[in-house]
């Protein structure tokens, strides 16, 4: 993976730096560094259910999924959800607080989790979804481990496992919590 230097189109090479191996420019000393890239995913209540979108796109294509993307620079984290949000499922939204901060040493991504819940727009699928569907706790899909995927596929999955599962759990509580103050 060494290929040629970004600022100056030399060929890189292998450097030890700070007791790993690095991809660097000896003509510049130029770094490559491998850092993960921050996605945004937010678990949307809406209407009482659950925002899910069914993917297009690797990885897990075919899934049901929480609306998720790439934070851009020039955006904040909450600001690049509350964009994917409106991009895959066409709901404004406004964040609740933070769930999670997913990640894992040999996926190139890490995920932060939100909760949210809208406020306006109109429930649609966008580019990066065949579907958008709305999900009570009780009905959520059930979805088959990708046991033949790839690692992030794998570790995609557990993600939106646990944080899906997270949110029926808050959701069944404070249920309870209002039957009981009956
Ligand atoms: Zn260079």
């Amino acid at each position: 993976m060494n290929g040629y230097c970004s600022r100056c189109a030399a060929p890189m090479a292998t450097a030890i730096l700070g007791g790993k191996e690095r991809n660097q420019c000896p003509d510049c000393g130029f770094v490559a560094w491998r850092n993960p890239a921050p996605v945004g995913l937010a678990l949307i209540e809406h209407e009482g259910k659950l925002v899910l979108i069914r993917r297009n796109e690797d990885p897990l294509a075919t899934y049901w999924a929480p609306p998720a993307g790439y934070v851009e620079c020039g955006e904040s984290v909450p600001e690049a959800v509350k964009r994917e949000a409106h991009e895959e499922c066409g709901l404004d939204i406004v964040l609740d607080g933070l769930v999670d901060v997913c990640s894992q040493a040999d996926v190139e991504v890490l995920i932060v989790v939100y909760r949210a819940h809208s406020i306006g727009g109109i429930l649609k699928a966008g580019d990066d979804a065949s579907e958008v569907g709305l999900f009570r706790p009780q009905d959520l899909p059930v979805q088959a481990y990708p046991a033949t995927g790839t690692v992030t596929d794998q570790w995609f999955y557990r993600v939106i496992e646990d944080t899906i599962a997270r949110w029926r759990d808050r959701v069944q509580d404070n249920s309870t919590v209002r039957r009981t103050e009956k």
